[in-house]
């Protein structure tokens, strides 16, 4: 049997953050990346909003609120770097009414104790940064950017094999088997590894074998605004999210190339890489139906819910949402374009965890949550979870 010394189950942007950090710190380690798909970066890697969050909605303290801080800088600066497209063009967030302003306040406060620099702004300079969206208040977040996930993808992948170490495309794992030496089992020959770390994405639970929570996969749908209508919106404008909830609303954003999409919306996949309504995978949409966690969720957030499928299904009501912040926009002006689903832990009494979680046992390191802005946190993700692994293979 192959033997290496680390394993990283997933070659989306953290498995392959994590790999090239190993490699950084210990550049004789022999390590593989193992992915199922044949190449790197399918699934919510290279299906996002390709948003560099600043770290303003985060529980302060939390993983997500230093890691999205740090990591922003850091993604900004490996961009630079490596000649990948990027742009800090700032976002607001707009309140649209009056029951909008204490959550406002409270996103204030956050990004404050976050570190982030923000403005609170009135209608007229919200008119000055975005000349067509509506507010009665706005937050001005000068931090936030935009750039290809996809290309850092890329980039890291090629730093991995520069500095030996294999990626494996058309691998997938099976199941961890063994303690002191953990043996992989694939769809193909297995691999040895002394430690294994599971950056699996939407597969995680699954490889970790958690039985307390559960990968939910929430599906984000995106339609283009069409050509014509992309002067309606110059940067990033987001409406106020609800705290309760961890998505950021339907918010319009500008791409790398000019292009503006609305969404992404957070719909129930029926498969775990459900990317459309027709996707179902009948084995997973029954052992769904059967986690508690998921009737805890439907009853909390029924009403919620119903509003995402129902624009889900209708542009009209999509258009009138997004019009609320952006006048002007009509159902003929949005066209679909793919989605993405994102990774949601869900544990059995229907918490969606909203941090990080990282778990380890001997010679195991799972990524168990590791939803947005795990993109942008990822080198920092990266970095943490080496320090991890090293931390393992010295004990
Ligand atoms: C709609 C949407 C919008 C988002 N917007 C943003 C944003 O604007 N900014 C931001 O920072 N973050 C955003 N995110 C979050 C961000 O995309 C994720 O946090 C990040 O991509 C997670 O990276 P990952 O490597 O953990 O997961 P993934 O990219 O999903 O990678 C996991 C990899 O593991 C592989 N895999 C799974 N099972 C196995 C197996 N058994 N064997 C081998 N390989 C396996 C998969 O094929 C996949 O390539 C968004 C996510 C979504 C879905």
């Amino acid at each position: 049997m192959e033997r290496f010394d680390v394993a990283v189950v997933g070659g989306g942007i953290i498995g392959l953050a994590t790999a090239r950090a190993i490699l950084g710190d210990r550049p004789a380690l022999r390590l593989v990346v193992l992915e199922k798909e044949s190449a790197i970066a399918r699934h919510q890697s290279g299906r996002n909003s390709n948003v560099l969050h600043s770290g303003i909605y985060y529980r302060p303290g939390s993983l997500k609120a230093t890691m999205a801080s740090r990591g922003r800088a850091s993604m900004v600066a490996y961009c630079a770097e490596h000649g990948i497209p990027h742009e800090v063009c700032g976002k607001v967030v707009v309140a649209t009414r009056e029951a909008d302003l204490p959550r406002l306040d409270e996103l204030e406060r956050r990004a404050v104790a976050n570190g982030v620099t923000i403005e609170r702004i009135d209608p007229a300079r919200l008119r000055e940064l975005e000349p067509h969206a509506v507010g009665i208040a706005a937050l001005h977040v000068p931090e936030t950017g935009i750039t290809d996930f996809g290309a850092v993808s890329a980039t890291l992948a090629r730093q991995v094999e520069a500095a030996s170490g294999t990626i494996r495309t058309g691998r997938k794992v099976e199941r961890l088997l063994g303690a002191s030496t953990v043996v992989v089992e694939t769809d193909a020959d297995p691999v040895a590894a002394s430690v294994v770390v599971n950056c699996a994405g939407l597969w995680s639970d699954r490889i970790a074998g958690t039985t307390d929570v559960r990968i939910v996969p929430f599906r984000g749908e995106y339609l283009e605004l069409a050509p014509e209508k992309r002067s309606l919106v110059r940067n990033l404008v987001y409406p106020v999210p609800d705290p309760a909830f961890p998505f950021l609303g339907a918010h319009l954003t500008r791409d790398l190339h000019g292009g503006v999409h609305a969404g992404p919306n957070a719909v129930l996949a029926l498969a775990r890489e459900g990317y459309s309504w027709g996707r179902v995978d009948a084995r997973e949409a029954r052992s769904l139906a059967a986690f508690p966690g998921l009737r805890a969720i439907a009853r909390k957030y029924w009403r919620t819910g119903a509003a995402e499928v129902a624009r889900s299904w209708s542009k009209t009501l999509m258009a009138r949402e997004l019009s609320r912040l952006v006048p002007g926009i009509t159902a003929a002006d949005l066209t679909p374009v793919p989605a993405g689903v994102r990774a949601q832990a869900v544990a059995t009494d229907g918490t969606l965890l909203d941090d990080f979680v990282i778990r380890q046992s001997p010679g195991r390191i799972h990524l168990v949550n590791a939803p947005s802005p795990g993109a942008t946190a990822s080198l920092e993700i990266g970095r943490h979870m080496s320090g991890l692994v090293l931390e393992q293979l010295d004990r």
